[in-house]
């Protein structure tokens, strides 16, 4: 169990890491220079690169910081490179960027003003593996259908069908997160949160059902041959791009373009955001929420019920209802995925769960106090394998980083150190605080921003529910997010054939751990004293986000997706 014994083990174990790494960089620089006293035709020394002018046309932030890097490649590599070579690189054209987002999108324009993202738009119970795959697409095809039941007689009486094009990483890697599953569990009325995972896998079993749709006076016969793989690229608003059609044979009578823009969070061509309450306590960044927090003598969770209780209108019985219902949901998915016998995952990978394995294990490990790695890793597993099987989980803040907020919340909870439901509570809001200055200042979507805006953000999320529910300050839970968000930063997206598996399945038993660690680090450091904050790592993560290559965003070309071979 990850019990105070644990805590202090993980926290001994962070501060011996953060020794030994600044002792080995210090060893290292002292051999490198020595290395460059002994070969210094071989290797191009700091001072040369130093002295270099930066050429016309290159700004000289970008010319330095590449000079750096190429001079830091040639130290490590011992491989000469002569001052023309290093400038000819440091001023190459950078490598394309990753795909574009279309500035109509109000998840784009929505940067600007305070946040007014409210709990149960964030956190949503719906089917795995992919929030932006399956329970986003879900919600579109069933908003399309709830729209054309409006449309006027006259056009419905015209209807032969209905079909969806999914575009962009919805179609490059669409079947193994079953998209089309879930675009026609959709059109046919069913809603994430209620959509039975058996219904799902008996599409997957049995992919020639047809299913009746009422539209008007019409009935029309739809199944997954509705549902099309269309471009995989192009010049689309949103990664995650899908049309909806009403059809007349070849004609098309009424027609909406859709985003699914992470997070299961929705939005189509003109979307305007729903009428809100304005929030009692407005921030955009963090360090506007803990200024909030000191100036009234709060903690970051009251400051977020306060906001949730302006901007929807509810009371806080109703949000505390709905967390209940969340933390419920989490741990009956951790513990239906603990007891799971391991079995082969769908797809063709052929990966065999583990969780109930690592667990067992864990519990018998003879060294007591390392126990709770091995335990959270489960539980995060157990979380994250039901998201492969396609069963329903939470996102928290998608479906692939799944598995890491329902280990920590068991684990503190009845799987662990049995802290009061308040506590739970509290730490929630906090992590939902941590997923929205994430989703307003960068991205929750692996399809815009790799894993880091998957399993990274959970894991902040995380490390800011511990701190939290252990009463800690803001400051402190700032600071552990902040690690843990630090150390995901450029992690990319590369679910190997596209399948939301590996590495995404022990990536969530890593960001639990990750979250622990930040915890721990940032609960026993002085909090003042940490050097980078919050607000810094996601403008951090914003930015890798905009930079990095395509391949790595949920489009299965680069990384582990190519470099697996699959017998
Ligand atoms: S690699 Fe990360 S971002 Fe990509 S599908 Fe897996 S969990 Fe999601």
């Amino acid at each position: 169990m990850v019990d105070e014994a644990g805590k202090s083990d993980l926290s001994v174990l962070a501060a011996y890491v953060r020794y030994s790494n600044f002792r080995s960089h210090t060893e290292e620089k002292t051999a490198m220079a020595a290395d460059n006293g002994r070969d210094e035709q071989a290797i191009p020394v700091e001072n040369e690169v130093q002295s270099m002018e930066v050429p016309a046309g290159v700004d000289r932030r970008t010319f330095l910081m590449r000079s750096a890097v190429i001079a830091a490649t040639s130290v490590i590599t011992g491989r000469a490179m002569s001052a023309e070579q290093q400038v000819a690189r440091a001023t190459a054209p950078a490598p394309a960027l990753g795909t574009k987002m279309s500035p109509d999108l109000n998840v784009v324009k929505k940067s600007k003003g305070p946040i007014m993202t409210v709990i149960d738009e964030f956190y949503k119970v719906g089917p795995g593996p992919s929030s932006s795959h399956t329970i986003g697409p879900m919600r579109i095809t069933y908003d399309f259908y709830q729209r054309c039941t409006k449309l006027p007689k006259e056009q419905l009486a015209k209807a032969t069908g209905l079909k969806v094009h999914l575009f962009g990483s919805l179609s490059a890697t669409g079947k193994g997160h079953g998209t089309e599953r879930a675009a026609l569990a959709g059109i046919i009325g069913k809603e994430p949160a209620t959509v039975e995972p058996e219904f799902l896998d008996s599409l997957a079993s049995d992919p020639n059902q047809t299913f009746q749709v009422k539209l008007g006076d019409k009935t029309h016969t739809v199944s997954l041959k509705d549902v099309v793989y269309d471009a995989t690229k192009g010049d689309f608003p949103h990664p995650n791009t899908m049309t909806c059609k009403l059809v007349a044979g070849n004609e098309t009578l009424h027609e909406l373009e859709y985003y699914s823009v992470g997070g299961g969070f929705i939005e189509w061509k003109g979307y305007q955001p729903p009428k809100k309450g304005q929030p009692k306590y407005p921030y955009q960044r963090m360090k506007e929420l803990q200024a909030h927090a000191t100036k009234n003598n709060l903690t970051i969770a009251q400051v977020v019920m306060a906001n949730e209780v302006a901007v929807s209108g509810k009371s806080e019985a109703e949000i505390n209802a709905f967390i209940d219902k969340i933390t419920t949901a989490m741990v009956n998915i951790v513990k239906t995925g603990l007891k799971l016998p391991s079995s082969t995952l769908p797809g063709p990978i052929k990966l065999k769960t583990k969780a109930g394995d690592v667990y067992a294990r864990a519990m018998k490990d003879e060294y007591e106090k390392q126990r709770g790695i091995g335990v959270v890793a489960a539980y995060a597993l157990a979380g994250s394998e039901e998201n492969a099987r396609g069963h329903l989980v939470v996102t928290a803040p998608t479906g692939g980083s799944a598995g890491v907020m329902p280990a920590l919340v068991y684990a503190i909870g009845e799987g662990g150190r049995k802290l009061p439901q308040q506590k739970i509570r509290d730490g929630m809001l906090a992590a939902a605080g941590i997923g929205y200055l994430c989703k307003h200042n960068a991205t929750l979507s692996g399809a815009e921003g790799g894993c880091q805006a998957e399993i990274g953000v959970a894991s902040a999320m995380g490390a800011a529910f511990l701190a939290q529910a252990h009463d800690q300050p803001p400051q402190v839970v700032a600071n552990a997010a902040e690690s843990s968000l630090e150390h995901h930063l450029g992690m990319t997206c590369d679910p190997v054939a596209g399948f939301v598996q590996i590495p995404c399945i022990e990536r969530c038993a890593f960001g639990a751990v990750k979250a622990w660690t930040g915890f721990m680090i940032a609960s026993n450091e002085i909090p003042a004293n940490r050097r980078v904050d919050f607000d810094t790592t996601v403008d951090a993560m914003a930015l890798t986000a905009k930079e990095m290559n395509s391949k790595y965003k949920e489009t299965s070309e680069g990384g582990l997706a190519v470099s697996l071979t699959l017998c």
